[in-house]
């Protein structure tokens, strides 16, 4: 997998350094709250796995499994939702936790479902923003790191299902989606 690797953005270590970062930024925003965390599947599964263990205060967690690319490197532009939480957000604190907001598409189909359905406040983290992917207007509120606009695969991200368990993150060579 190693040798599909451009190069590497960010190290396990770099990773791990933003967790500690993120998770203490979020512990302090959630001092007094029991907030609902929900991790988008598949991608945000490694990253909602460190950031949760690294804040010590009550939380509840779930999953919303949500697609927008079907196995390209350019979104499709609809999102569908594919399995729902099993949580009432109503009333509730919602986080929501991204591995990345390229478009931003999918942010606002998660913040207008999950507003719809009553939440009573709702912020995001995520570990990646590409800025200039931006096609809708979406904000984070705790951002682990900006990236350019290229097509990175590693710690949950995936190109055809595949390099999701790669430790870091890092840039597909571009002649192994174009010659799929
Ligand atoms: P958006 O709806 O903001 O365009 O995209 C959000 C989703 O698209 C992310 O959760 C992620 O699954 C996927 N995505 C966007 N950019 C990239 C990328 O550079 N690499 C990978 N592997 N997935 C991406």
């Amino acid at each position: 997998m190693d040798n599909d690797i451009l190069k590497v953005l960010y190290s396990t270590d770099e990773i791990h350094a933003a967790c500690s970062r993120l998770g203490r930024q979020i512990q302090k925003t959630y001092a007094d709250k029991v907030p609902v965390v929900i991790g988008v599947l598949k991608g945000a599964t490694f990253f909602m796995s460190d950031i949760v263990r690294e804040i010590d205060t009550y939380m509840e967690i779930d999953f919303i499994d949500v697609s927008s690319y079907h196995g390209a490197t350019q979104s499709s532009g609809q999102v569908d939702l594919i399995t729902d939480i099993s949580t009432d957000v109503a009333g509730r604190d919602v986080l929501i936790i991204e591995d990345i907001v390229d478009t931003g598409r999918t942010l606002k189909f998660l913040m207008t479902n999950l507003s719809e359905r009553g939440a009573k406040s709702i912020k995001v983290c995520t570990l990646l923003d590409k800025p200039e992917g931006r096609q809708v207007e979406a904000k984070s509120d705790f951002i682990g790191f900006q990236v350019p606009n290229e097509f990175v695969v590693g710690y949950g991200l995936d190109y055809d299902e595949k390099y999701r368990n790669l430790p870091y993150i890092g840039v597909l060579k571009p002649e192994i989606y174009t010659n799929n």
